[in-house]
């Protein structure tokens, strides 16, 4: 063995063969579409076959706005946690309290409305409703329920749009992306995910899918839906199913269904186009 001579420099080392990079996770970044490709691969078909099947017994309604955005805003609120009745009948006292001088408008709720219709008439005077004093707003929408929760949001509200927007006018919304509007309307204390999907959907016809208590129990009866996820979650999921022109169709076929077939207590399961494909019947359906 020869030593080593100093001055000679040590032989470099052969460079590491270059490493196939680890692939990396496959991250989802709409939780809807990564959701909807799951069920189509252990459910195939199962979107359609609950589109078809509740088309077959209420057929397919077509998109037609309902009212103003801002009425329907109010009137959304009014429902919140009552019958559509009641607040049909808090929205008719607040145009009789507070009466607007814009153009009459008629009510076109479509089938998934559990109210009558709202009779023709303008919209109220939106800047008497913010000023108003509490006591006195509060006992104008009594009949609709929850007058002392629903008063100062209802202020809150237009409050909110008249500062962010100069008046009280939505139709900005409409030129707006659908998720966009969404959260700008999230921000409105007391407007949720739901109450800003109504609005968009039924006075833009923006691909947004509200989930209430009926839509929310047929689809997670079915399947369509997780048991889990909140109903917040369901809004952003649900996204993914539907294509942006079926929204509307399944939104108030699925209302319907939970009104008249899918009880929440004795659902009329043989009434049921669904029946064969569901999971609350048979919790190994296809
Ligand atoms: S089969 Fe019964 S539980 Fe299932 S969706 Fe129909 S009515 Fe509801």
């Amino acid at each position: 063995m020869t030593a080593e001579d100093p001055l000679v420099p040590p032989p470099t080392r052969a460079p590491k063969p270059n490493r196939r990079p680890r692939p990396k996770k496959r991250k989802f970044s709409d939780p809807g579409r990564s959701f909807a490709k799951r069920l189509e691969r252990y459910r195939p078909g199962l979107i359609p076959f609950v589109l078809d099947g509740l088309a077959s017994k209420y057929g397919r309604p077509s998109w037609e706005r309902r009212l103003d955005p801002t009425s329907e805003l109010i009137l959304t609120i009014l429902t919140q946690s009552t019958a559509d009745t009641n607040a049909e009948a808090a929205f008719e006292a607040l145009r009789r309290a507070y009466p607007g001088g814009g153009p009459v408008e008629a009510h076109k709720p479509g089938a998934g409305w559990g109210g009558f219709g709202l009779p023709d008439g303008a919209a109220p005077d939106w800047a008497r409703v913010e000023f108003a004093p509490i006591p006195e707003l509060t006992d104008v929408i009594r009949p609709g329920g929850l007058p002392n929760q629903k008063a100062p949001r209802l202020q809150t509200t237009l409050r909110k749009i008249r500062e962010e927007r100069g008046d009280y006018s939505l139709e900005f919304l409409g030129d707006m992306p659908a998720i966009e509007a969404r959260d700008w309307l999230d921000e409105i204390d007391g407007i949720g995910k739901k109450t800003a999907s109504v609005l968009l959907l039924f006075c833009f016809g923006q691909p947004l899918l509200p989930i209430d208590r009926h839509v929310d129990r047929v689809m997670r009866r079915v399947g369509v839906l997780p048991p889990k996820p909140s109903l917040d979650e369901a809004h952003d999921l649900v996204l993914g199913l539907f294509e942006p022109d079926q929204m509307y169709e399944a939104h108030v076929n699925l209302i319907q269904h939970g009104r008249k077939v899918c009880h929440a207590q004795r659902p009329e399961h043989d009434a049921c186009p669904l029946r064969a494909r569901c999971r609350y019947v048979d919790p190994k359906a296809p």
